[in-house]
């Protein structure tokens, strides 16, 4: 098969096999894209939007908007951040949305056995990956034994009765970070306009996370591009058709810094407060919401290739990962994850 072309923004991109010359019978794709929460997002419908790209695209960023103004961590007066700010363990009335993620970080959490852990916002500030300022050396035992202190899934409640949500804390200083589902929730909310405007050909992205449906302009299954895990833009991995699903991937391999010459990741292992170091480089999980598969994508990645692996079995979950070894790569998926295989690059 052919190299698919796409605009590889993200680790997870969109691609017409080929990107031939559409035959005349295509049907028209229109396009819309913009800079959102620190990524980039992505619209492609097939056939007409009502109002057209203009109202496609406000559309669209209206959604992004009122969603990174109830998670941000980077806002102050986001909700989140507004509960972050609430320093007591009485409980604080949230939005039917706020609700919904974190209980579903909670359930992933849990079932990653709290790799990916929402309450781990004070370890990711300490290593310099929130809000806070990167540290000009590495944080000490003390600093991290005290930063673990504050976290804990077992330490977050939310309860949603018939009139209004509530979430409470244990700790006053619990601190909720949901930067790692964000991009998953927003494109399922994406996904979710597309189907109430009668959409039914359309992919949507938010940075690593993307939700298709149906077939492109010209008739195709929507092909999505994993990338080879270097710091070029265009190499591809493998291709999947995800109909319906949502898709998410997690690299170890772009977003880091250095200290001390060693590699600091922004995957913070919460058992340990350290920065993952295994030669685990990416995660790609199918699943049927977007923000399920980046709740798995975070917590696998944390776990390593090996207890990744057990996991992956036990749950029947539909995975590929890239693993280094040596100079080069090796790749696994499970059988869940083949279904959806179009072509593998070797
Ligand atoms: P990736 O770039 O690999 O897709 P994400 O952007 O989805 O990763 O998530 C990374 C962010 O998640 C970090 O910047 C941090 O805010 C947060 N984070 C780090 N470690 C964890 C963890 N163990 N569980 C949950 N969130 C985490
Ligand atoms: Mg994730």
């Amino acid at each position: 098969y052919e190299i698919p072309l796409c605009d590889w923004s993200s680790d997870v991109c969109s691609s017409d096999l080929g990107c031939k010359e559409a035959p005349s019978s295509a049907l028209p794709e229109l396009k819309v894209s913009g800079p959102t929460m620190g990524t980039h997002y992505a619209v492609k419908v097939v056939g007409d939007y009502p109002g057209g790209e203009p109202q496609l695209q406000h559309e669209v960023e209206q959604i992004l908007q009122r969603i990174d103004h109830q998670l941000s961590t980077y806002k102050p007066d986001s909700e989140l951040s507004r509960f972050n700010q609430h320093q007591a363990t009485t409980p604080v009335e949230i939005s039917q949305d706020l609700a919904d993620v974190l209980i579903e970080g909670l359930r992933v959490g849990k079932m990653t056995g709290g790799a990916m852990d929402i309450t781990v916002g004070p370890l990711v500030n300490l290593w310099g990956f929130g809000p806070d300022k990167r540290p000009t050396k590495i944080p000490s035992e003390q600093q991290i034994a005290a930063a673990r202190l504050r976290t804990g899934l077992d330490k977050l409640h939310v309860e949603i009765g018939s009139e209004k949500a509530t979430v409470r804390k244990d700790i006053p200083d619990l601190y909720v970070d949901l930067s790692t589902l964000g991009e998953g929730y927003a494109a399922d909310h994406l996904a979710r306009l597309m189907e109430q405007e009668g959409i039914s050909r359309y992919l949507v992205s938010v940075g690593g996370a993307l939700v298709s449906r149906g077939m492109n302009g010209d008739g195709q299954p929507w092909r999505v591009a994993i990338q080879k895990p270097t710091d070029r833009e265009n190499a591809v991995q493998a291709i999947v058709d995800i109909n319906g699903h949502g898709i998410s991937t997690s690299g170890s391999y772009r977003n880091y810094y250095e200290l001390d010459g060693k590699r600091i990741s922004h995957v913070i292992d919460p058992q340990t407060g350290q920065p993952i170091t295994h030669k685990l480089v990416s995660v790609t999980v199918i699943a049927p919401t977007a923000l399920e598969a980046d709740g798995w994508d975070t917590g696998l990645m944390v776990l390593g290739p090996e207890k990744a692996q057990q996991v992956v079995r036990e749950q029947g979950l539909a995975v590929y990962m890239i693993v280094k070894e040596g100079e080069g790569f090796k790749t696994w998926m499970s059988p869940q994850f083949r279904t959806f295989l179009v072509g593998e690059k070797n």
